[in-house]
């Protein structure tokens, strides 16, 4: 009888909870499986604004959800970069015939992700979603893309800025309508062994740390812990306690965690 060897994955706890600014609808996306994880978080279209789209963000947040499903779950080969240029271009194909997809206000995506298995873990990082990973020595790691935080001038900005520095070199990526964005990802690879806990995040969470001055050990902790819903209640109410001077009151929030062992 023929035998296969596969490195088994150990086992993990895997959890989320996502929650949508009150009174919004939600905008952020999560989608899992046993050895692999994703968060989306749609970018809120500006008023007024014409996005040459006849779509809304959560029709791309759910279709780009869906083309990632299949490559992740069927095991396709190829870097988490290749998977995601692929879902950019089924859901660019998706709209071609209706909408322009040369408009800078297409809809578009934050996007984390993490894969495991064969002894690695492999984030992947577009915008403002960010992984957390903890090592088995305590340590941990921000796999973070914050080129957002770095456009000319520093934020807060106008929406002519963030739209002629949107998909362009020197400006920031998100996943929209240009499959190059995939290759503009920030990529990590860990041995999956020295690895007890991953992290993804919507910016409606880590604002703990960016705003209330939380560290990104206790945020890794408290999730470990006390769990993703409570994080967000967490959230909720440091929102209320000390609302914010600038930006949003609130966010869509969400938070997942795989804790291994
Ligand atoms: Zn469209």
């Amino acid at each position: 009888m023929a035998t296969s060897v596969q490195t088994a994955v150990r086992p993990s706890r895997l959890t989320y909870a996502t929650q949508a600014a009150p009174g919004l609808v939600n905008e952020d996306y999560v989608l899992a499986g046993p050895d692999w994880a994703v968060v989306l978080d749609g970018a809120t279209a500006p008023a007024g604004v014409d996005s040459g789209c006849v779509h809304d963000v959560p029709w791309l947040v759910h279709r780009l959800a869906g083309a990632l499903a299949g490559p992740l779950a069927t095991g396709a080969a190829g870097s988490l970069q290749d998977v995601l240029a692929a879902a950019i271009e089924t859901v660019r194909t998706a709209h071609a015939g209706t909408c322009d997809l040369a408009n800078p206000d297409s809809p578009s995506s934050t996007v984390a992700m993490a894969r495991w298995g064969e002894g690695r873990l492999e984030c992947l990082v577009l915008a403002d979603s960010p992984v957390l990973v903890r090592r088995t020595d305590g340590s941990v790691d921000l796999v973070e893309d914050d080129r957002l935080l770095h456009l000319p001038g520093g934020p807060p900005y106008t929406c002519e800025l963030v739209r002629s520095h949107r998909n362009r070199p020197g400006g920031f990526w998100v996943a929209s309508t240009s499959r190059a964005a995939a290759y503009e990802a920030v990529t990590a690879t860990f041995s999956e062994e020295e690895v007890d806990t991953v992290a993804l995040l919507t910016d409606g969470v880590t604002r703990l740390v960016e705003r209330y001055g939380h560290t990104w050990r206790d945020l890794l902790e408290d999730l470990r812990t006390h769990g993703p819903e409570h994080v967000i209640g967490a959230v909720r109410d440091a929102e209320r306690a000390a609302p914010a001077a600038h930006g949003k009151p609130h966010d869509d929030a969400t938070a997942l965690v795989v804790a291994h062992g």
